[in-house]
C-alpha cells in the first residue's frame, strides 16, 4: 500500500479502509505543496472535503 501513498512527485489523495471494521486513513499531498494526513471516518471525509473544494483539481478551476 505504501507506493500509492502521495509523495511532491506524485501529488494525490489516497484514502484507505483496510477492513469495515478498522478506521480509514487518508493522505493527500497537492501540487502547491501542501499535504495532510487523516485518521477516521469523519476526519477523513473532512479531508477528502477540502482537499477537493481547495486542492488538487480545484486549482485549475480556481485559475491557480
Ligand atoms: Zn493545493
Amino acid at each position: 500500500m505504501s507506493d500509492l501513498t502521495p509523495t511532491s512527485e506524485r501529488p494525490g489523495l489516497h484514502v484507505s479502509k483496510p477492513s469495515p471494521s478498522d478506521p480509514a486513513t487518508a493522505s493527500a499531498v497537492c501540487h502547491c505543496g501542501a499535504s495532510a494526513t487523516a485518521k477516521g471516518d469523519s476526519q477523513v471525509k473532512a479531508l477528502v472535503d477540502g482537499y477537493t473544494a481547495n486542492h488538487g483539481p480545484a486549482h485549475s478551476q480556481n485559475g491557480r
